[in-house]
């Protein structure tokens, strides 16, 4: 099967150098010309630990040079989905499956406007990755990583269980489920609250759940979070959503969120894709949101303000 990989940034390298090890048309198509350059050179090194190999693999700026594939798996940040799937329409047939493991709500819908829901899959992976320079990742997850997977049809047919076999093969470990829906819900309660509040006060997961007092606002947006995504269907309970919070906390000590990252670089963050849905979405079902409210703005406020910052 030809695969592409639409946005072979952090995460969309890793996905494209753990296929390539398997499969031979692998294709990572990125806008950055230095990153695509240096993996048509000297391929793609990726590291973990001390370890390091170099994956030879398929790279362009060009979406006309691959051709029709048979999945593509989209992976750039939520501002940019609009503009990256309109660019792969030559990349995609009748016969394309469409794989979005991209954290937030919002992709998928975005994905809608171009391609039918019978092409649409969608999903989370537990799998992180960092880009260290152009051309060189480094595999940050601990333990093998978990994807999971559901078909917007929720037909799961020949072709799904296709997809899921050649992740699989690839050693992306990979199920097809329903719960998909839930745990994107519980993926977004994470990164709407640590990933914004790293964001803002500049400091790594471990600091932010030391501090007894954040906790009143953390668990505030997460009472919001969860009315919205039960008004929405989802099963989601409030206990076990704060009790997640805090265990996957717990976990990530030492975690410096991507938002964060974006925000130290002076970067458009992914919070309208977190916050910003929520607040979309209560508006829409006559939910209050004013936690999400008030760490959307701020995080807004940043983002607009980069070049306004007294240091
Ligand atoms: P990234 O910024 O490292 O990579 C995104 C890539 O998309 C960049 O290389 C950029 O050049 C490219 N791009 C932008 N516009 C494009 C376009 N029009 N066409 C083609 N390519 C384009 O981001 P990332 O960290 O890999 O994150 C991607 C998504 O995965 C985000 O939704 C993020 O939240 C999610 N995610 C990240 C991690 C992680 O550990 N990094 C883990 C899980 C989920």
């Amino acid at each position: 099967m030809k695969i592409a990989i639409v946005g072979a940034g952090a995460m969309g390298s890793l996905l494209a150098g753990y296929l390539a090890q398997s499969f031979e048309d692998v294709w990572a198509y990125d806008i950055w010309k230095e990153h695509i350059e240096t993996i048509q050179r000297d391929g793609l090194l990726m590291t973990r630990s001390q370890k390091e190999k170099y994956v030879r693999l398929k790279a362009t700026c060009d979406p006309e040079e691959p051709g029709k594939v048979g999945l593509l798996i989209l992976f750039v940040k939520y501002n940019h989905t609009q503009k990256a799937i309109q660019d792969s329409i030559p990349m995609i047939g009748p016969e394309t499956v469409v794989l979005t493991l991209q954290n937030g709500i919002g992709n998928v819908e975005i994905i809608q406007e171009f391609i039918p829901d019978d092409q649409i899959y969608f999903g989370l992976t537990t799998l992180t990755s960092e880009l260290i320079e152009p051309g060189h990742i480094e595999e940050s997850f601990l333990g093998k990583g978990e994807t999971y997977f559901w078909p917007l049809s929720e037909r799961v047919d020949d072709r799904a269980n296709q997809i899921c076999s050649v992740l699989n093969q690839a050693d992306i470990h990979t199920e097809i489920t329903p719960d998909v829906q839930i745990m994107i819900w519980k993926k977004l309660i994470v990164n709407a609250c640590y990933n914004t509040l790293s964001a803002i006060v500049r400091l790594k997961v471990g600091d932010i759940i030391n501090e007894p007092e954040i906790w009143s606002v953390l668990n505030g947006a997460v009472g919001e979070i969860v009315k919205v995504a039960q008004k929405k269907k989802v099963p989601l309970e409030e206990k076990e959503a704060k009790r997640f919070l805090k265990k996957v906390g717990e976990e990530a000590r030492e975690h410096f969120p991507s938002m964060l990252i974006d925000v130290k670089n002076k970067r458009k963050t992914e919070i309208e894709c977190l916050n910003g849905t929520i607040i979309r979405e209560g508006k829409a079902l006559g939910i209050s949101t004013p936690f999400n409210k008030t760490l959307y703005g701020i995080v807004r406020l940043l983002e607009n303000t980069y070049e306004q910052r007294i240091t």
